[in-house]
């Protein structure tokens, strides 16, 4: 008797030394999280790997294909299970070769995680290997670059046999790394910035500033739709929406035009950098990448960094834009990142923005608008909306008090009813 399992194969996570079982159980408790809508009936650690039990027994690609999105995660295979019998596991290596697809060539790999089952691998590949050749007279054993290996595991008690691995996102798992802030816009490169830190094993809080109510509110559906596409990989707990038309508008009037942009950047660092702090976030992240754009010169990344007490990551920058897009469409943003939304960047943008910034000017422009009031008024009216994939997402007390305490229009806000209204129907689906 055989049933269908997954099982999870992850390498970093083994290396961890001490470390290892918290890392295991973070990532079993994230992949419960993330196997929420299938007919799981039980996750759990064996010798090295996760075993996912499905109701009914039948374990299928879709699930794999689920489990490969889990940070931490370095491979999935579908595998029979069955007895440490070898006629049982002879036969279900019959069943799995049968469904490897085309091949003219096979060997087979046996191994041992259980130094209990008194049979040694090599006698184990032979058993199997002669089960097959009868079973498959047209095939050949090829034992260098076969077209097909199955694999035959023998871990506490039990067989797992398999011919199949498909890779995973790799990383560590989320939780284990901390969290961060992560400014987030609509476009591709934060998203993709914010995907890859959280695949590092962090908790990320998208923080997006949108033009409102300068601007329509489309630019926050689309962050929404963003982090609704990254939230099942678990690494998003929380967005925040900052509505900084206002204030842009007053920056805008206050400053040269030439250095609005990197006056409306070193807001939204610092009242970021409030969140982070708020949230016990240790780093913020942004989708910088050097040069890209006028705002991305060596000059003015200094002339904003400036404001930043933490650590600013910066994971794309050295990577080109086709770099950016393809890992856009692995992850599954890219088609919302293609849609265009005015956000707080195309509001009140000067004609010919300063690409070398001087630092003296900088500092004149800075202080020629009250900018901490300016940003404690965007922290006290900071909109938010959970995500309830990344099981290891705690919300603060400090902001949860401060938005309740202060914030009592949200309630009555019809566009903040209808962003709330809208994830509540995506959840569902
Ligand atoms: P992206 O593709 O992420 O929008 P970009 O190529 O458009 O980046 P910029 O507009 O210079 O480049 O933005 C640089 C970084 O600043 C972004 O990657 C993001 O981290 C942050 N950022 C830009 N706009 C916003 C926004 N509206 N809200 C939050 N963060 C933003
Ligand atoms: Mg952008």
């Amino acid at each position: 008797m055989s049933d269908r399992v997954c099982l999870v194969h992850y390498h970093e996570i083994g290396l961890k030394g001490k470390n290892r079982s918290t890392f295991e159980n973070q990532l079993v408790s994230n992949l419960n999280r993330a196997l929420r809508g299938y007919p799981v009936e039980r996750i759990s650690r064996i010798s090295g790997h996760i075993l996912v039990e499905v109701e009914g027994g039948e374990a299928n690609d879709e699930l794999a294909h689920a489990i490969s999105r889990v940070p931490g995660v370095a491979r999935v295979s579908v595998a029979y299970r069955c007895g440490l019998d070898e006629a049982e596991y002879s036969q279900a290596a019959v069943r799995a070769l049968a469904e490897a697809g085309d091949f003219a060539t096979f060997k087979v790999h046996a191994r041992r995680s259980s130094t209990a089952y008194e049979k040694h691998t090599l006698e184990m590949n032979h058993i199997v290997g002669e089960v097959l050749c009868a079973a498959f007279p047209d095939k050949k054993v090829e034992m260098h670059h076969p077209d097909v290996t199955v694999i035959v595991h023998a871990v506490q008690g039990n067989a797992f046999v398999y011919t199949d691995t498909g890779p995973g996102v790799g990383g560590l798992p989320v939780g284990t790394a901390g969290k961060v802030v992560s400014l987030f816009s609509s476009g591709f490169d934060s998203p993709v910035a914010t995907w890859m830190v959280g695949r590092r094993g962090a908790i990320t809080v998208p923080v997006h500033f949108s033009g409102r109510p300068m601007t329509s509110d489309t630019s926050e559906w689309l962050a929404q739709d963003l982090v609704g596409a990254l939230a099942p990989s678990g690494v998003v707990g929380r967005l925040y929406v900052v509505p900084f038309g206002e204030r842009q508008r007053e920056i805008s009037l206050a400053v040269p035009q030439s250095l609005r942009v990197i006056m409306y950047r070193r807001v939204m660092f610092a009242v970021s950098q409030e969140i982070a702090r708020a949230e016990g976030a240790l780093a913020l992240v942004t989708g910088e990448s050097l040069g890209q754009v006028a705002s991305q010169t060596l000059e003015n990344i200094a002339a904003v960094d400036e404001i930043a007490t933490m650590p600013v990551l910066r994971p794309l920058i050295g990577s080109d834009k086709q770099e950016i897009m393809r890992r856009a469409q692995e992850i599954g943003t890219y088609d919302i990142s293609c849609q265009d939304a005015p956000d707080c960047c195309t509001l009140f943008m000067p004609r010919k923005p300063e690409t070398h910034a001087r630092i003296r000017e900088v500092h004149e422009a800075w202080e020629s608008f009250d900018h901490e009031a300016m940003i404690a008024d965007l922290v006290e009216n900071v909109e938010y909306l959970d995500f309830d994939q990344c099981p290891s997402y705690k919300p603060p007390r400090r902001l949860r008090a401060r938005h309740r305490e202060l914030a009592p229009a949200i309630e009555d806000n019809d566009r903040w009813r209808a962003f709330v209204r809208r994830t509540g129907e995506q959840d569902q689906d």
